[in-house]
């Protein structure tokens, strides 16, 4: 933004200025494909954001008792997740900030021997949209290495953490050859994501709040955030939001925290959804990197 513009509210704007603001990430074609793999009508695309300890970490890591909450994730949920995939035979997507990698590598190998896929999840789940572009830039890059040198799988895929899409992200994206990103809304569907108007090729997997388990459950001690939806109305939430995509014949792409979901009073919602998934007829399980390949390549 230049000098001129800094200095005028939004509402002076000219129409030039905001139109160059929206146009600057923004959905282009859909990647819709008429089928899923094998003739199914939906796909289901389960991701699980593994943030453990950089929750903390991120905002100055002062609290032992929010940093003991990400070693649950690791401990207890994480294995209880792995257990429920493995018994139904499903795939599904892990989002790994760097430093939760190095600071729990074996979860993250088993993950990968396991069949999953390991996305890129910033370096301590910082934000991108405060950064300088040279420091997202080399974040990302050696987010990737690293969770490349650990798992000895070179990551294809980024969702931004806590899906915050700064300004240079696209361009990052492209320059390190993505296959896709998993971190905008604008549609249900697969989309291609153009940058200033051009095609980058780059598949969006959309995420949603209403498909996230963070907003029904998330707690603070010492801010008024609380659970405010019984497990009972998200399970019920998610199941709607597959219905209508089964419906349509779409995708249900679905985020959960191994450390928000793997409670014994919640796990059931994960182990519900699969079970009523797989209840249906032509219901396609597959990692973000899968479905958005799938998406790509049979968009009509
Ligand atoms: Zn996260």
């Amino acid at each position: 933004m230049n000098e001129q513009m800094r200095n005028l509210e939004p509402w002076q704007w000219p129409e030039e200025h905001w139109r160059n603001i929206v146009n600057h990430v923004r959905a282009g074609r859909s990647y819709r494909p008429q089928t899923w793999k094998d003739g199914a009508r939906c796909a289901v695309a389960l991701s699980f954001d593994s943030d453990h300890e950089t929750n903390e970490l991120r905002d100055g890591g002062k609290s032992f008792g929010r940093m003991s909450w990400g070693q649950y994730g690791n401990r207890v949920c994480v294995p209880r997740i792995l257990k429920i995939l493995e018994r139904y035979g499903i795939r599904a997507t892990f989002y790994v900030p760097a430093v939760a990698a190095l600071i729990h590598p074996d979860e993250q190998r088993r993950i990968v021997a396991a069949g999953h896929e390991i996305g890129v999840h910033g370096w301590i789940h910082e934000l991108n949209s405060v950064l300088p572009y040279e420091a997202e830039r080399d974040l990302m890059l050696r987010s990737a290495d690293t969770l490349e040198k650990i798992t000895k799988v070179r990551p294809v895929g980024l969702r931004t953490p806590s899906w915050d899409f700064s300004p240079n992200t696209l361009a990052i994206e492209k320059e390190m050859g993505l296959v896709y990103d998993s971190s905008l809304m604008a549609d249900e569907d697969c989309y291609e994501i153009l940058l200033d108007g051009e095609e980058t090729g780059i598949v969006e997997v959309p995420v949603e709040w209403v498909r996230d388990d963070a907003v029904y459950f998330m707690m603070l001690r010492f801010q008024s955030l609380r659970p405010y939806t019984p497990p009972r109305d998200v399970l019920d939430i998610f199941l709607r939001e597959f219905d209508a995509a089964y419906e349509d014949g779409g995708l249900f792409q679905l985020t959960m925290h191994p450390h928000i979901i793997g409670y014994r009073s919640r796990i059931f919602i994960l182990e519900e959804v699969i079970r009523h998934a797989r209840s249906r007829p032509g219901v396609w399980f597959a990692t973000h990197r899968d479905v958005a390949q799938y998406a790509k390549a049979h968009a009509t």
